[in-house]
């Protein structure tokens, strides 16, 4: 193949069925390989889609504007390749919750980093990064905020995307979309347009624990990619039917799992989406069809669900909100052989 643009390569990404992982389960399901995307994540669609058609309206002019943006990594990693490409200046607004690696991709890819380190009211960053943007959004000469939390361009990147590839690579209709949400745009997006081929589709939005997102109390959670401290604009709640939350032991666990099962080295929130599904199955009395997504690779991951001392501080976390958290007291027991950290999977 052979293409005139490195971003020509975002997308069109395939779907493989995981059968190891579910034990060649009677269900079928079936997971959007997002993690290769050009910059690693399904957040190089938003980022492309956004900048592209900013462009072509001529909100953004390529070698004047300054674009800013808060992100916990991949949209900054994304958003700063297009940035290259049109010679635009970036800004990128993160918080200390991002690792150190992709505070380092990021700045090497010619972005400029802005640090709060003030937790908001909810006790995460959100709101901080929020006000730090708007501030800069006003005193950066030709300052231009892209606002994936409330911009419907982040969710139509999903619609346009892989919702449409979707369309021409699944051949039967699928019983349940089961998806990680942060600004909500990839969920709702994917789900606005399989929902015109398949109705009677469910979706199921997959939500970290600790997260503010469906109104649940505050707490502490480290895996960066889902869940929120502020509810975005974009949400829309009534496109949801069921909302499934897991924490970060559990999506460690299933990250591990992928790894053993596939030799899939993904990010924390694919194991988010893939505990999930597995707590969706354990539902089911006859055998339906899944669709997952998983949205970035595990490289980004290797200090947090591929190393066993934070897989053991996530698991005292898990043990002690098993014993005195509402939330977790309807979900299902893990199975028996995710109990333990699989050590042949990954150690440092
Ligand atoms: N997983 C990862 C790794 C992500 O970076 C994101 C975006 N923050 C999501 C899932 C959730 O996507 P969205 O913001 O579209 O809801």
């Amino acid at each position: 193949m052979l293409v005139k643009d490195f971003s020509d390569c975002v997308g069109n990404t395939p779907v493989v069925r995981l059968d190891r992982f579910f034990d060649y389960s009677y269900s079928e399901v079936l997971a959007k390989l997002e993690l290769m995307n050009p910059g690693g994540s399904v957040k190089d669609r938003p980022a492309k889609y956004i900048i592209e058609k900013l462009i072509e309206s001529g909100k953004l002019i390529p070698n004047l504007h300054h674009v800013i943006e808060s992100s916990s990594g991949n949209l900054a990693i994304a958003l700063a390749m297009q940035c290259r490409r049109f010679n635009l200046q970036f800004t990128c607004v993160v918080d200390p919750k991002i690792s150190p690696l992709n505070l380092k991709i990021i700045e090497s890819l010619g972005a400029n980093i802005d640090m709060v380190t003030e937790k908001d009211l909810n006790g995460g960053y959100l709101d901080t990064r929020i006000n730090r943007v708007q501030h800069l959004e006003q005193h950066v000469p030709n300052g231009f905020w892209v606002n994936q939390y409330a911009n419907p361009m982040n969710w139509q990147s999903h619609y346009d995307g892989e919702g449409e590839e979707l369309i021409k690579q699944l051949s039967d209709p699928v019983d349940y979309l089961v998806m990680g949400v942060s600004t909500s745009g990839t969920l709702l997006g994917i789900s606005r347009r399989l929902k015109e081929a398949y109705p009677k589709m469910k979706v199921v939005a997959v939500d970290a624990v600790g997260s503010v997102l469906f109104n649940n109390k505050p707490s502490p959670r480290e895996l960066p990619g889902i869940g929120a401290s502020r509810v975005p604009a974009l949400l829309k709640t009534d496109e949801i039917d069921q909302v499934i939350h897991v924490d970060d032991y559990e999506s460690a666990l299933a990250c591990r799992r992928l790894v053993t099962k596939e030799g899939i080295l993904a990010g924390g929130s694919s194991g988010s989406a893939l505990a999930a599904v597995q707590k969706l199955l354990a539902q089911q009395k006859t055998p339906c069809k899944i669709l997952t997504l998983l949205p970035d690779r595990g490289e980004r991951y290797l200090d947090m669900v591929y190393d066993n001392v934070w897989v053991e501080s996530a698991r005292q976390r898990h043990l002690s909100s098993l014993e005195s958290s509402e939330v977790l007291k309807p979900t299902p027991p893990l199975p028996a052989e995710l109990t333990q950290v699989q050590p042949e999977a990954i150690s440092h």
